[in-house]
């Protein structure tokens, strides 16, 4: 436990923490149980948060805070969805005040939920919102620091009188909110990080933390604890390690934690935006952490509420229950939670250490494979030339079950099948054997050169212990893992931690099957079950089923891309899931800002024509951000940027660097495209026969 003296004000970070940061792995109550972890409470409103708690929802919205009228109606719009708490963007001491004349709107229409002042760049907005309405979110990056992408060296000197400014500028705001009652985030994003904090930690999750603890030691020293945090990024590996590492930082300093708002950046649109959103979001929820959270679409932000209830709906129906395995010293794991490294394995075929993550496709449920059904997951047959054409989301296994093809399939597809099947068939090399763990303990191992073992995380301990000692014996085995466990990803990375521990090397297949029943809650069970585990670096591969077929898979109104069937969409999740875990790169990544009062186009659209345009561009990021103010700055590690810059103006961006300014926006997705063939990262888009 740490405690923070009114003496520390304006010292430099002390470098001992930072090294302890990566020595401490304890950042959850039990990694093994489902336990929120423990925080102050903070009232908001009437509404509230953090100290077990319900995990509140909220919401942003994307109107001009100017015009009250839309405003108030997207606020009830979003609130009759359910959103507990609806943030607003201040821009300025205009915006800041009419925050006013909208929350008595929504009150003579009934409606008492709790407003948040969005703050960036501008204290005197933020101490006029801080008097009017229940709640203001800071970003530490730019309140009181003006972002100019300098990497200037700073001296002790020079860094502790950067704090001491900070301490002046930010203490008022902290005095009224303290006077008022109001509440307050200190809300931190990765791509907005000050110079001042670039310059000591870079770019880096323990720079996130830091920034965000200058503002939250000011608060302390005023006795003001009203106070929520975040940690924001829109790559959901840098979020997590960052909330973790502040959970232990707080820990480790005062003794105690205050509330966490949990949400992934720039997460982007339909499917995509979700994935990410469920992998950042859900990981933490899975081991306890997070008050409250905002799934951050490029969508109307109605549309995020429901995918926050089925966020959460998840952790109020998980019953308290003995795990099969707990980690009898919580702060020694044998891997770092904090700093992403794939686990070593050998290699067996294509999987394991040196491949990236394998795709299983599930067929055993189709009743008549034939070349055709193949097309939904990346394999089109042509009949006429007779050859077979390769999409870049197309599955490296497909797993039949008890059926042997007809049909010679395509070089890059293997084929994995039940035992009995697998003696039968004449081809030996294309068609592998899957064993049932207790049949793999309890009889001879299959005699082939590669072999998939399935077995449940949710057995008892001893067994799994002894699974693990036939594997180690048996290195052409691939560990097919799956948990019939209610806490399934805890349960799994246990059974993996062992691995680490023992030695065992061989890979491992993330297994995830889903009893839901809408598109949106099939994502977020795949996404949260398997994504938690890769940005740990555990899997060297993916297998999802879905025991229900979901009627709808094209929800109106929104940007899904299109699926035929419940074949493509497992087999785009599963691409999905390890793009958004940066594990395997098979598609275009987009980084688009869910808008905002600030916002200067129809984002939305924007963003669908740029990606028909672009998503034929294997491994390249494209930013597209609302505005000049925070776009350059939140666009985090994107190759290329389109930002708005003024009412029908687009500026473009390679990297941070300014390509074109104040392009008409009428061709400026010609121009973004013109900028892609100058760099040489554009191809034509394939045509497939
Ligand atoms: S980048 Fe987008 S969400 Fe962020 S302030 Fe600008 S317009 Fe609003």
């Amino acid at each position: 436990m740490g405690f923070f003296h009114i003496s520390s004000r304006g010292s430099l970070p002390n470098f001992a923490c930072v090294f302890i940061y990566f020595m401490l792995q304890q950042y959850s109550p039990s990694l093994t149980a489902y336990k929120r972890l423990p925080t102050r409470e903070v009232k908001i409103g009437d509404l509230l948060l953090g100290n077990n708690n319900p995990i509140r929802i909220q919401t942003m919205t994307t109107t001009d805070t100017m015009d009250t009228e839309a405003t108030v109606a997207q606020c009830i719009r979003c609130i009759e969805a359910g959103a507990e708490l609806v943030r607003i963007t201040a821009p300025s001491k205009k915006e800041a005040e009419n925050l006013l004349h909208i929350k008595n709107r929504l009150k003579a229409a009934g409606y008492n939920t709790p407003l948040v002042a969005d703050i960036h760049f501008t204290p005197n907005a933020a101490e006029i919102a801080a008097r009017l309405i229940e709640k203001v979110r800071v970003n530490p990056g730019n309140y009181v620091d003006k972002k100019k992408f300098d990497l200037i060296e700073y001296t002790d000197a020079e860094y502790n009188a950067e704090i001491e400014r900070i301490y002046e500028r930010f203490t008022p705001l902290v005095k009224i909110c303290k006077e008022y009652g109001t509440a307050m985030r200190i809300g931190t994003n990765h791509g907005s990080l000050s110079d001042r904090i670039m310059s000591r930690y870079g770019d880096t999750p323990i720079g996130m933390v830091e920034s965000a603890m200058e503002f939250l030691r000011i608060a302390r020293n005023e006795s003001y604890h009203q106070v929520i945090l975040s940690m924001k990024s829109s790559n959901p590996q840098v979020m997590v390690q960052a909330y973790r590492l502040l959970i232990q930082k707080m820990d480790e300093e005062f003794g105690e934690c205050y509330p966490l708002h949990l949400g992934v950046t720039e997460a982007g649109d339909g499917e995509d935006g979700r994935i990410k959103s469920a992998i950042g979001i859900g990981t933490l929820l899975e081991d306890g952490i997070g008050d409250t959270i905002r799934v951050s679409l490029t969508e109307d932000p109605e549309f995020e509420i429901p995918v926050c209830r089925d966020i959460v709906k998840r952790y109020s129906n998980r019953i308290a229950h003995e795990p099969i395995q707990s980690f009898e010293d919580a702060t020694a794991l044998p891997y770092d939670p904090s700093n992403y490294k794939r686990r070593e394995t050998i290699t067996a075929g294509n999987i394991g250490t040196g491949h990236v993550p394998v795709v299983v496709a599930d067929y055993s449920k189709v009743a008549a494979i034939t070349p055709a059904t193949l097309q939904a997951i990346g394999y089109k047959y042509d009949e006429l030339l007779d050859k077979w054409n390769i999409g870049d989301m197309a599955a490296d296994y497909i797993y039949t079950g008890s059926k042997v093809l007809d049909f010679a399939l395509p070089g890059t597809l293997q084929v994995i099948c039940d035992h009995d099947t697998w003696q039968a068939a004449t081809d030996k090399t294309k068609y592998l054997p899957l064993v049932k763990a207790d049949a793999f303990l309890n009889g001879n191992a299959p005699d082939a050169t590669q072999y998939f073992v399935a077995a449940d995380a949710n057995t008892p301990w001893a067994t799994q212990l002894q699974l693990l000692e036939k594997l180690k014996a048996h290195t052409n085995a691939v560990l097919c893992l799956s948990s019939s466990n209610a806490h399934r990803m805890p349960s799994m990375r246990r059974l993996l931690a062992e691995m680490i521990a023992k030695q065992v090397s061989n890979p491992v297949i993330l297994m995830a099957d889903s009893n839901d029943t809408t598109i949106d809650e099939q994502l977020i069970t795949f996404a949260t079950d398997t994504g938690g585990l890769l940005l740990d670096g555990f899997g060297d591969g993916i297998w999802l089923t879905a025991n229900k077929e979901i009627q709808n898979l094209n929800i109106t109104g929104r940007t899904y891309l299109e699926v035929k069937d419940q074949q493509q969409f497992l087999n785009n999740t599963s691409f999905s899931i390890l793009q958004a875990t940066r594990t395997r790169i098979s598609k275009t990544e987009y980084i688009s800002c869910p808008s905002c009062g600030r916002t200067l186009f129809d984002l939305q659209a924007t963003t669908a024509k740029i990606r028909n345009a672009t998503n034929h561009l294997k491994g390249v990021k494209i930013a597209i951000m609302g505005c000049i103010v925070n776009g350059p700055g939140e666009m985090a590690d994107a190759d290329f940027g389109y930002v708005g810059s003024g009412p029908g103006k687009i500026t473009l961006y390679k990297s941070k660097e300014v390509v074109k300014r104040n392009v008409p926006s009428e061709i400026a997705v010609d121009e973004l495209i013109q900028l892609l063939k100058d760099n040489d990262v554009w191809v034509e888009p394939a045509v497939m026969a």
